[in-house]
């Protein structure tokens, strides 16, 4: 008890100096909130920091590992946050790592990283191609990390002007494996105030960045249904109850629930992606499976029933019977991303000083979907693309097998993650943060 008292007493006087410290480093840090920033992308830029980050995004790359089997990510994640002198929180949900660097105290704002690669062949000859056949990181996942590490360096080093917490979170399995909806549960965002993500594009040139205020990206569902007939002799069609005939029907039938059944200004997307039935030229087989995605910006409960209804019927319509699954593979509809208008807000002013007004651009809603989601439905949170198109090269976009990172991005990306968490802090404090009761420190 003597020494819990002990301890409380240092903590409180460690508590005491440190805000006299903040206070004071904030006195002449606060006028020149750009200048800051500034060092923070000088610093990302020089050879310690940019090489270091290069070396551990190839490194990533030739090492490709599926949703929840980041082990190897995740082992190289933690060894560096253990050089730089981050404390981190492992395992969360199988591979994800969260790290803290700040007081250890409230407010805390998290920066998010995933860690996954995809199901793909790399098509691209280079040095540090993917060393695991039909595995590749065709989504930058393995630049995310890199540069989420390059933030926790830069931040780990000016670690006595944050005036709170920085949750840096590593999550595992955003390829519609609902890694973000785990470490949720698993208690990453216990505490946090508002969380922050950043994923490269090819849409946008090189330094700049591109996010708006309210719906981003779209909510994302799943449909599968399997049409049974009854299959036989392709010339003797009278014999036999034809599944290809009645999935042909279903499929150019589900394009109606959107361009009939739907304001044209609610955007919503029905895609029938997979068609498989029969393997001969002349047997009708005895059943199809058709599968496929729905988008939308609002709920999928009224699109999902009719996609069942309209697979159902039109499979009676002409006497096969159908099977639907809205959940194939156990897949959990994704909630759209939607950006908080407050830390839009705050990103833009912050992309603006940091790299210049020009360098920030207000994104169109896309049909895309991303497990950032999760996180921005259960608190305030703000998603960005940020570039690296430039004018040397041509970038394949996302899950494509000749997939690069511009790897001059991860700069930007680091300096970019530490500045918004900096910020973030400090107009925390400017409004008077009161540290809320209850509170419990389990650093
Ligand atoms: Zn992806
Ligand atoms: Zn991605």
């Amino acid at each position: 008890m003597a020494m819990l008292n002990n301890l409380l007493l240092f903590t409180l006087t460690f508590q005491l100096l440190f805000s006299l410290h903040v206070s004071l480093e904030s006195s002449h840090t606060t006028g020149d909130a750009s200048q800051f920033r500034k060092k923070f992308l000088e610093l990302a830029k020089t050879p310690e920091v940019f090489d270091w980050m290069v070396r551990i995004r190839r490194k990533i790359h030739e090492n490709p590992e599926l949703g929840y089997q980041e082990f190897e990510t995740s082992k190289l994640i933690r060894s560096e946050l253990d050089i730089i002198g981050v404390k981190y929180r492992y395992p969360v949900a199988v591979t994800g790592v969260i790290g803290y660097i700040g007081i250890g105290e409230p407010p805390f704002v998290a920066l998010r990283a995933d860690m996954d690669a995809l199901t793909m062949q790399e098509g691209v000859e280079w040095e540090h191609k993917s060393k695991i056949a039909g595995k590749m990181h065709a989504c930058g996942h393995d630049g995310h990390v890199a540069m989420l590490l390059g933030a926790a360096k830069l931040l780990q080093q000016h670690r006595h002007v944050l005036q709170g917490t920085v949750v840096l979170i590593f999550q595992p399995a955003e390829e519609g494996l609902g890694g973000a909806k785990k470490m949720i549960e698993e208690g990453a965002l216990k505490h946090v105030e508002a969380i922050f993500g950043i994923h490269f594009t090819n849409r946008v040139p090189l330094g700049k960045a591109a996010s708006r205020p309210g719906s981003m990206l779209a909510g994302t569902s799943f449909f599968e249904a399997v049409i049974t007939g009854k299959g036989g002799h392709a010339a003797i069609p009278q014999h036999t109850v034809d599944p290809v005939i009645a999935a042909s029907s279903v499929v150019l039938n589900l394009q109606h629930l959107v361009s009939r059944e739907t304001d044209p200004l609610d955007s919503k997307v029905v895609t029938v992606s997979k068609v498989n039935g029969g393997n001969a030229f002349n047997v009708i087989p005895d059943s199809v499976t058709i599968g496929g995605t729905l988008r939308a910006f609002t709920s999928f409960s009224q699109l999902e029933q009719r996609v069942k209804e309209v697979i159902t019927n039109q499979a009676t319509v002409h006497r096969c019977n159908a099977s639907v699954n809205l959940r194939p593979n156990g897949k959990e509809p994704l909630p759209p991303t939607v950006n908080d208008v407050g830390l839009y807000k705050q990103f833009k002013n912050m992309v603006g000083d940091l790299l210049g007004e020009e360098s920030f651009a207000e994104a169109s809603p896309i049909m895309g979907g991303e497990d950032f989601s999760y996180f921005a439905e259960a608190i305030p949170g703000h998603f960005a693309f940020l570039g690296m198109q430039d004018e040397t090269k041509s970038y394949a976009s996302a899950h494509s097998s000749l997939y690069r990172v511009n790897e001059d991005a991860l700069p930007y990306g680091a300096a970019v993650h530490a500045s918004m968490a900096v910020q973030y802090l400090k107009d925390k404090a400017s409004q008077g943060y009161d540290t809320p009761k209850g509170f419990h420190d389990e650093l």
